[in-house]
């Protein structure tokens, strides 16, 4: 991509309002803009990192064995009435009446829709277990929209659902989505505190919560000394067992030809809180340090002298090079000076930088920088392409 003619709205004085670095981060770097209070669109940058933590979680789960649909978020409030979270989740549902007075609403989170989905499909023994996922939009009118899109109004989340015959099939699934949780924000550059947690208005029992440590944590964790942590809660999974089952009568008759509920576990990852709590944890005071896994591009190139034709013939045949090796690269090919695009380059905070100025060329070299450490490094043109490769794997 070439900086100029793409979308990236940096902005450089610090937004008014914002309490948490990752939001004023997501909103100088040209990633998020607000269009009202917890409502957030993603812009070119913002959505490439959503793609590539959701290709981290789609991996994870198809690999424990789960398998991806998508559900509506527009909902009947009738499916809702079955189980009583009509009222017990009333404040943070958004509940409206159709033309025809149908009353509906926009799904904060979804265990009614799916059971009622797995009923119309699964009668037998002998088509379970299931795990279905979805990377769908949520809608809760959270009291307290904050930290931009930690906690939003309208937000996006991987939320699965496993459906068994025994508690031992149960806790198999849930050691599967457990592991696969570990791997997910680990690939993502976190490391979480796992804690047992209240399993609240899901109803069930054992229940963990994935936290990562970071100030403006809204979770407390008692760290291993006794004092207290503030974590941002980033997963969460539970083990429901029969509720939603029984009351929306989702059934399935064993090898005797008898009738029992499906055993249920629930399992979900906040993907554009998971957005800003990676930058809570990697960045600095001059802007974001993407973790390569989950960076909008893995490489910058930063030509000097735009106008100068053996520096942009050099830019262009790395970015040609580089893009055919499937690797993302982003070009800063705009016409400003080398102070306001390094500005721009830690700011938006690209992994890999490969300077070239008519100076170093002369000598036959270019400089590669790496956004997390201060030093660079003059490498000869011809071993360019190489020494990015061997850092990429590193
Ligand atoms: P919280 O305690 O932070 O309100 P929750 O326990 O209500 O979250 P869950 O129902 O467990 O959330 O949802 C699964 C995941 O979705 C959470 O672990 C979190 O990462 C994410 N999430 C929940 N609410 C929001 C929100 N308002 N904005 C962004 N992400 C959210
Ligand atoms: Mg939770």
């Amino acid at each position: 991509m070439k900086w100029s003619q793409y979308f990236i709205p940096t902005i450089k004085e610090v937004p008014a309002g914002t309490e948490a670095a990752s939001h004023r981060l997501l909103l100088r770097a040209g990633l998020v803009h607000m269009l009202t209070s917890g409502v957030y669109s993603y812009l070119p940058l913002g959505l490439r990192v959503l793609g590539k933590i959701s290709e981290i979680i789609r991996k994870e789960m198809n690999a424990a064995g789960a398998h991806e649909l998508l559900m509506p978020a527009l909902q009947p409030l009738d499916v809702w009435q079955k189980t009583g979270r009509d009222k017990t989740l009333a404040e943070v549902m958004i509940q409206f009446n159709t033309k025809r007075g149908t009353a509906m609403c926009l799904g904060p989170t979804h265990e009614e829709i799916i059971t009622d989905l797995v009923k119309a499909f699964v009668h037998s023994y002998r088509q379970l277990p299931v795990t279905l996922y979805q990377i769908q939009t949520k809608f809760r009118d959270e009291t307290r929209p904050r930290f931009g899109v930690v906690r939003a109004c309208e937000f996006i989340m991987k939320d699965a659902y496993s459906f068994d015959t025994s508690m031992a099939g149960l806790q198999k699934n849930y050691d599967a989505m457990f592991q696969a949780y570990k791997n997910i924000f680990a690939r993502c550059g976190l490391d979480p505190v796992i804690a047992e947690a209240d399993s609240g208005a899901m109803g069930g029992r054992v229940s963990h919560e994935f936290l990562v440590p970071a100030p403006i944590g809204e979770d407390k964790v008692k760290a291993a000394d006794g004092t207290e942590q503030q974590c941002i809660e980033v997963g969460h999974i539970f083990q429901l067992g029969t509720k939603y089952s029984e009351a929306l009568g989702a059934l399935y008759v064993d090898e005797q030809g008898k009738q029992h509920p499906l055993i249920m576990g629930c399992y979900g990852i906040g993907v554009s809180r998971l957005l800003a709590t990676i930058i809570e944890v990697h960045h600095d005071e001059k802007g974001i340090v993407w973790p390569l896994a989950v960076a909008p591009f893995s490489v910058e190139i930063l030509p000097l002298q735009t106008t100068d034709p053996q520096v942009m013939s050099l830019a262009q045949s790395y970015y040609d090079e580089l893009t055919k090796s499937g690797i993302d690269v982003l070009m800063d090919d705009r016409d400003e000076s080398a102070g306001f695009k390094f500005n721009d380059a830690d700011l938006v905070g690209i992994p890999l930088r490969i300077v070239i100025g008519k100076r170093s060329l002369a000598q036959g070299a270019v400089e590669i920088r790496s956004r997390s450490c201060a030093a660079s490094e003059t490498v000869a043109c011809e071993n360019v392409l190489a020494r990015i490769k061997s850092l990429m794997s590193q």
